[in-house]
């Protein structure tokens, strides 16, 4: 029997009549079932770093409403939030939801810079007065210099410049129409920051959905989806409810999504009116699942003949559960060999915000991923989530979105 069998959990709390689902902690079995998939237990091998464990501190929290230790919090605030422990349990811990309760029940103040960055993603105005300054000192040379100055690590935001892309400055337009005969009109969901440094993808969104014959609506008033705020115990109720007026105020067949960690968040929605919240879940959907629903017959792509390796993000497995469709809509593509990555189950180590508030955590399993990508032997690896990408993609330039792929093997 492991020591970390045995968790104390022989007073069950009382769970309250009403409200969302909140753990006894009798229902935990202590079955031990999640502590394999956790990433954190695959990094420090011990009981305290075990989802097992956590969910006796969010209880602690929650339910008994006691103090926890600076101990339990510190190995709280180390879980990624990847949601494996969560596809195991034969208890069904709703681990995402419950986590993100306990954080916001303990009330976290937000360092600086912290709020900051939250300003940043929930202010479009903000983010495009800042990017023309941005542009300009990636393009400068400064880089490198700066960072051997230490100054960039004083300030505690070594770990995001390192990851900062070249932003696009020119925001997307209001609306594409189909390049066929239309069969449908759908919105895109484009959050916050992807719009700039990922549009790339968004913009082979538009080009594969247009080639289909759907003509496309990117509305400007929408924002970020909220899951940065919520997941760091903070209110993303604002958020959450400006995007369900948005889209559900127009007439579309669907709202999609291209990033898995924003889908993730958005497919979860809860709001006063839950009505409104139900319209918009309905029409939400995975963007590979409806390029793979409404592929037509007809729509022959050019071959390929290399070799691409598929990431499969977390928020894509243990919470869309749609991997399969990037194989799927990958095939198309004739010749190309699609093969998964090995150690799929296992996260990268970008969980959102994780890579810059846990640095060293998530460079140690990106260095696992990365085994498992030189292992593959790959010409490319795919991603559908844009912040694993980034943080994979870092000097090695290989991680893009299957998107890009596929957009590129359209007929000339
Ligand atoms: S969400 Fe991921 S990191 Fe957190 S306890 Fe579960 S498996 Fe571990
Ligand atoms: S899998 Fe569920 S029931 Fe089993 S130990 Fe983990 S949290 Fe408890």
């Amino acid at each position: 029997m492991f020591e970390f069998m045995d968790m104390g959990f022989d007073q069950a709390s009382e769970a309250p009549v009403s409200g969302p689902y909140i753990p006894d902690a009798g229902e935990c079995l202590r079955c031990g079932m999640c502590v394999s998939t956790c990433p954190t237990f695959r990094l420090f091998q011990t009981n305290e770093e075990t989802p097992r464990s956590r969910i006796r501190t969010i209880s602690k929290i929650l339910v008994e409403n006691v103090a926890i230790t600076a101990d339990e919090r510190q190995h709280l605030d180390n879980c990624l939030q990847c949601r494996a422990c969560e596809t195991v349990c034969p208890s069904k811990m709703a681990y995402g939801e419950l986590f993100d309760q306990a954080r916001l029940k303990l009330e976290i103040t937000p360092s600086w810079l912290g709020k900051l960055a939250l300003g940043l993603i929930e202010n479009k105005r903000w983010r495009m007065r800042l990017l023309p300054g941005l542009a300009v000192y990636l393009k400068s040379g400064l880089q490198k210099p700066l960072r051997r100055t230490g100054l960039l690590k004083k300030l505690g935001v070594a770990e995001a410049e390192a990851l900062l892309g070249k932003p696009a400055l020119k925001g997307l337009a209001g609306h594409y129409p189909a390049k066929i005969t239309k069969r449908g009109q759908v919105a895109l969901f484009t959050g916050c920051i992807a719009e700039h440094f990922d549009q790339e993808t968004l913009q082979a969104a538009i080009k594969l959905l247009n080639s289909i014959g759907y003509d496309v609506t990117v509305p400007p008033q929408q924002g970020c989806c909220g899951a940065i705020h919520q997941h760091n115990g903070q209110a993303a109720a604002s958020l959450i409810a400006n995007n369900i007026a948005v889209f559900n105020a127009l007439e579309m067949d669907a709202v999609l999504h291209a990033a898995t960690g924003c889908g993730a968040m958005l497919s979860e929605y809860q709001h006063e009116d839950a009505e409104a919240a139900g319209l918009f879940r309905q029409r939400l959907q995975d963007i590979n699942a409806f390029l793979l629903a409404h592929w037509p017959d007809d729509q022959r792509l050019q071959a390929l003949p290399k070799k691409v390796a598929v990431h499969e993000p977390c928020s894509q497995r243990n919470v869309l559960k749609n991997q399969q469709t990037v194989y799927n809509l990958l095939a198309k593509i004739p010749e190309l060999e699609v093969a998964a990555l090995a150690n799929n189950p296992l996260c990268c180590g970008a969980g959102g915000s994780y890579m810059l508030t846990h640095p060293d955590n998530a460079a140690q399993l990106r260095d696992l991923k990365r085994q498992a990508i030189t292992a593959a032997q790959a010409d490319w690896v795919v991603s559908s989530n844009f912040g694993c990408a980034v943080f994979l993609d870092v000097d090695a330039d290989k991680v893009s979105h299957p998107l890009l792929i596929l957009a590129r093997q359209l007929p000339i």
